[in-house]
């Protein structure tokens, strides 16, 4: 389990650091990041938490993980709004970073220069197994890069494919239990070629 390097040590030195949350669909992404964000609440710390104004599944405001924890966040349409929005706070989260364009590694390399922890969470591949976005960039300015790994419902093995289960196209269709689900790679290698067959 990931252990902050300390939650107030930002102050002491000027410069914050970013952490990356990343795997597939019912990996428990959101859910690592809101443990993350309460634990910097109860140290007292300020926290502001965006999302994309694309992720409106089950509510405008709040963050909702598939277990129905939630925490209010603001939605934005452009990664250069979190920096308007984010001037007093210490920490700042920000869920399904896979759905922002490329300016949000700037963005959280700016905040971070600034003196704020950013704590993201997104998908890592699309469901044609492609990186997702901006997230191989931003593991790779991260500071600390956290990998969470769902279970294959096929076989019960891990799990870090997100396997469509409609025959859509579309990259943005958002994470529904009867959309995809969570595959290791035989099963999803499995099911992609019972889909080319049909
Ligand atoms: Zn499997």
């Amino acid at each position: 389990m990931f252990i902050e390097p300390g939650t107030r040590h930002t102050k002491d030195r000027g410069t914050g650091w970013i952490e990356v949350i990343s795997g597939s669909m019912f990996s428990g992404k959101t859910e690592e990041l809101i443990r993350r964000l309460n634990r910097a609440r109860i140290a007292n710390l300020n926290v502001e938490i965006f999302k994309p104004g694309i992720d409106v599944r089950y509510d405008e405001e709040d963050i909702v993980s598939h277990n129905k924890n939630s925490i209010r966040s603001t939605p934005v349409n452009m990664a250069e709004e979190i920096l308007l929005y984010s001037g007093s706070c210490d920490v700042v989260g920000i869920d399904e970073a896979q759905f922002f364009d490329d300016a949000l590694v700037d963005v959280v390399n700016k905040l971070a220069d600034a003196g704020k922890r950013v704590i993201l969470a997104g998908l890592d591949m699309d469901s044609n197994g492609v990186p997702f976005g901006p997230m191989p960039h931003l593991m790779a300015v991260a500071e600390y890069v956290t990998k969470v790994h769902a279970i294959c419902v096929n076989c019960g093995e891990i799990a870090h494919y997100s396997f469509r289960k409609s025959a859509s196209e579309s990259q943005i269709l958002l994470g529904e239990h009867d959309v995809y689900e969570a595959r290791c790679r035989s099963c999803y290698l499995e099911g992609q070629k019972i889909q080319k067959n049909e």
